[in-house]
């Protein structure tokens, strides 16, 4: 699999649906400051408007923390004249020994997608003040653009033109292809919100919570007893236990996490009925029309309109929970 996913291809991939979806160009650039040399700028601009810039940072290397994520430099805002927003996209992909390729997992490449659908958020806002920006919607509108966003990667557009053999250039052959929806409809809590992993994490996230009364806490006594609770099948490890789950209390995002592990769930239904929103348009996942209104309901307003408000303006009614149903049950 791996062999078809070189990360520079999968970059151009993510940045070509992007420019298709919302006709943002983004192109490299050399005099920008970066923390090390590994680092690239992207310029990002629509037409000839300036959008804002995009930081590159792929590889591991040492001190670098774990994992993948975007983080918001700099807000957009308007209040004072127009400042752009500055995002970066982080990842720890392997590095290549010297002249080869470095390769993806498909789970990375899914992740660079994830994270980019972050960045076009922040990319997007035209909040006035950076208060009401997309980095300070709650956590579970935080997930929609980028659940999203990794829609695109297993489009026939992306993966016939970019997932490409690293050395023969040949496109990722149909049956590869055809397995990646199979195993995904097989098994969708691979990952996923429906795993039982992640729904015990979130009991006991909310079980550890609402044990809170002024008084101490013994976390692992309440996660043990919501455990129990929940009958949950020895075979099903929680996805993190209590002690070292730091969207509880560590602070991730300040406290806006807190109890509140529960809203990948959500942001799957939201997710699940936007793309539904796009898939039943004519131009299905690279419809104009439908990624023009996304764009002005949802990742432009930030935090300025009330989240459900801003959902039913793009979707003409509230999120549907079975999006996700269908999401798992069948092809789309
Ligand atoms: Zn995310």
């Amino acid at each position: 699999m791996s062999a078809y996913l070189p990360v520079e291809s999968i970059r151009e991939g993510a940045f070509h649906a992007a420019s298709r979806l919302h006709g943002l160009d983004l192109a490299e650039v050399h005099d920008v400051p970066v923390c090390h040399p590994d680092v690239r700028v992207f310029a990002v601009r629509r037409g000839k408007e300036s959008i804002g810039l995009l930081w590159l940072d792929l590889y591991a290397r040492d001190g670098k923390v774990s994992g993948g994520w975007m983080d918001e430099y700099r807000a957009a805002e308007s209040f004072r004249g127009r400042v752009l927003p500055l995002v970066s996209i982080n990842m720890n992909v392997a590095r290549p020994a010297a002249g080869a390729t470095a390769l993806l997992s498909w789970w990375d490449a899914l992740t660079f997608f994830h994270e980019l659908g972050h960045a076009l958020h922040m990319l997007c806002s035209k909040a006035r003040t950076p208060s009401l920006g997309s980095f300070t919607v709650a956590p579970d509108v935080l997930e929609l653009p980028s659940i999203l966003n990794e829609r695109w990667l297993t489009t026939l557009e992306v993966l016939e033109r970019f997932a490409r053999h690293h050395r023969t250039g040949e496109p990722m052959p149909k049956r590869l292809v055809e397995r990646i929806e199979e195993a995904r409809v097989f098994d969708p809590s691979d990952g996923a919100t429906a795993s039982l992993g992640y729904l015990a994490t979130a009991f006991v996230d909310l079980a550890v919570h609402l044990a809170a009364d002024g008084g101490e806490v013994d976390p692992v006594a309440v996660e043990e007893r919501a455990l129990a609770d929940l009958g949950l099948p020895p075979a099903a490890e929680p996805l993190h236990r209590v002690t070292h789950l730091r969207h509880a209390f560590a602070g991730i995002y300040e406290d806006r996490y807190a109890a509140g592990y529960y809203c990948y769930l959500q942001a799957d239904v939201l997710a699940a009925d936007a793309a539904e929103a796009f898939l039943s348009s004519p131009g299905g996942l690279y419809d104009a029309a439908t990624a023009e209104r996304y764009r002005r309901t949802i990742l432009a307003v930030g935090h300025g309109v009330p989240a459900a408000e801003a959902f039913r303006s793009f979707r003409g009614r509230d999120p549907d929970p079975e999006a996700l149903t269908r999401r798992f049950g069948r092809k789309s």
